[in-house]
């Protein structure tokens, strides 16, 4: 018998709610092989979320609630949920339908041949804007270039099975800025995925823009890896080298037309146009090593800036989340129970 906890993040999301809840009924009932719970989190929804969970848990005893304080963000959520979950795995689901709930029995026959992570992996995604498509790929990429290994699997989400072994060390980990997404690569054991096709959200809008988007590329990055600090340097020595050649370059410009202009041969006209060349070649360098000062300081200072950012949040040691409210199962405290008395 394997315990399965199903665990959904919920951000305003009062219109797909009730149609995940009536699926997830349908759909996963508890027999001789799996027994389900459910951690639903209210990531500090301002519409009917808690209210519809409120009921939903008094209408079922395999349904857990979290409401947290305030909206936290997904991860914080997430990892929320994993730390309520008492099943022998774990599985983070979006419940907007994008991430289809009957791949979980696909998820589970992997787990049974032994793998403790399994990565639901889009193989299309057809769904997405071209904007998120293309930012998305050239953005996975990016982080595993740098990285100089794969620190997170390209078009995987927070949909994935998690095994009790991965979940006890993920929910190990110290620090406040959580990132899923690249937190389980970090934990390794034995992983695989599972190709699927991410489904277009059935109701209500996506809780992403483009501002939190890039806030979570900056933390996935940050967390993902350090090595950005060695691309800053990299970048520096590029753009001294091509600095200090276009600068001796013109230095060299400069003294050809200065000879030119001093020779006592050269026509007037001759010297009329070395003058202006000489103009030119000023104006040239002065812009050239002003544009490359300018470049050069911002990338130093963004790059420690983002890491700073991070280590800020992690040295104020602020939990990653508050509870507001919360409510037990039947279903998961009896899981709880066994997984004590094994
Ligand atoms: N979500 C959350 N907190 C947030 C933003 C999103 O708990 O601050 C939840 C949301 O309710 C959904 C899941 O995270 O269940 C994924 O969000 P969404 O569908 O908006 O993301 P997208 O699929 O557009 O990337
Ligand atoms: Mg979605």
């Amino acid at each position: 018998m394997t315990r399965v906890t199903i665990i959904v993040p919920c951000y305003n999301e009062e219109e797909m709610l009730p149609l995940f809840l009536k699926k997830a009924e349908e759909l996963f009932k508890n027999d001789e092989k799996y027994t389900f719970d459910f951690v639903y989190v209210n990531d500090g929804s301002k519409d009917k979320t808690l209210d519809i969970l409120r009921e939903a848990s008094k209408n079922s005893d395999r349904i857990s609630y979290i409401s947290l304080s305030k909206n936290f963000g997904q991860d914080a959520a997430l990892a929320a949920g994993l730390k309520e979950a008492s099943g022998d795995v774990a599985i983070p689901i979006d419940c907007d339908m994008q991430d289809p709930p009957e791949l979980i029995f696909e998820l589970l026959k992997k787990y049974e041949e032994g793998y403790d992570v399994v990565n639901p992996q889009r193989s299309k995604r057809e769904t997405d804007t071209i904007f998120k498509k293309e930012s998305a790929g050239l953005f996975y990429k990016f982080v595993n270039k740098i990285a100089g290994k794969e620190v997170i699997p390209p078009n995987v989400s927070m949909y994935r099975l998690i095994s009790r072994k991965a979940l006890d060390y993920l929910n190990s980990l110290p620090e406040s800025d959580r990132v899923l997404r690249t937190e389980v690569p970090f934990v390794g054991l034995k992983t695989c995925n599972v190709q699927f096709e991410r489904q277009p959200r059935e109701a209500g809008k996506t809780k992403y823009n483009l501002l939190k988007l890039l806030d979570l590329a900056e933390r996935t990055i940050v967390n993902a890896t350090n090595r950005l600090l060695n691309l800053v340097v990299k970048i520096g020595v590029i753009l001294s080298v091509i600095g200090g050649l276009g600068a001796l370059a013109c230095l060299i410009c400069f003294g050809y037309f200065k000879s030119g202009i001093n020779d006592p041969y050269a026509t007037a006209a001759e010297v009329l146009r070395m003058t202006s060349a000489l103009d030119c070649v000023e104006y040239a360098t002065m812009f050239f090593l002003a544009a490359l000062i300018v470049g050069l300081v911002a990338v130093i200072l963004y790059v420690p800036c983002m890491y700073l950012k991070v280590m800020h949040t992690n040295t104020q040691h602020r939990p990653t989340y508050l509870i507001g409210e919360k409510f037990d199962s039947e279903q998961s405290v009896k899981n709880s129970k066994e997984e004590k008395a094994e």
